[in-house]
């Protein structure tokens, strides 16, 4: 993936940082941070930089470059996406945050694209989005409601905790449900 030159920008003009130099265009290495993931670095972004205080300036089209570049790389939701599985999950973005355990403005800082979501948060994310019953069992605390002990067959239980998957488990060992931990825990007996 390269960056194209971008067809609009301030060459030329004077520096809005110290009013003294003229940007100028050119490439450099973008480093992006983000507290779960290691540096990602995105190379050859056109950058308008001042040819006295080396501050730089993003062209909008070099903005988009980068949100692109970085979703590709870490198979990023979007901020696009993100708003469209919030918004078929039915919650504004405050609740969003709290169900999935962030703090307060999370969700809002990524549909804006001021903050990435990191990519096991990718994962988790498209997984409620896929399953709905999987996010409302979620935002209802289902887990607390669950009884040490269950008095369904595994089978039973999986089916009926999870319709979706068993109607779609096209293995030709249909008569044992997928391994899961948690249903292997179920069966002990606490008591
Ligand atoms: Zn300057």
């Amino acid at each position: 993936m390269t960056q194209k030159k971008p067809t609009t920008t301030m060459e030329g003009e004077k520096c809005p940082f110290c009013a003294k130099g003229r940007l100028v265009l050119c490439q450099a290495d973008h480093r992006v941070i983000s507290p779960e993931e290691p540096e990602i670095v995105i190379a050859g972004v056109w950058v308008e930089k001042c040819d006295e205080c080396n501050e730089m300036l993003f062209p909008s089209e070099s903005s988009r470059y980068i949100d692109q570049a970085l979703a590709q790389e870490t198979e990023q939701l979007t901020p696009t996406q993100l708003e469209e599985i919030r918004k078929r999950l039915g919650v504004d973005q405050t609740e969003m945050s709290e169900i999935l355990g962030l703090g307060g403005r999370t969700y809002h800082r990524w549909e804006k694209g001021s903050q990435y979501p990191s990519r096991s948060m990718c994962c988790y994310i498209r997984i409620l989005g896929k399953f709905p019953f999987a996010f409302k069992w979620l935002r209802d605390g289902g887990w607390r409601h669950e009884k040490a002990t269950a008095t369904l067959s595994p089978q039973a239980n999986f089916e009926k905790s999870f319709p979706d998957l068993a109607l779609t488990d096209t293995n030709a060992n249909t008569t044992h449900p997928p391994f899961n931990p948690a249903i292997s825990f179920s069966k002990v007996n606490f008591g």
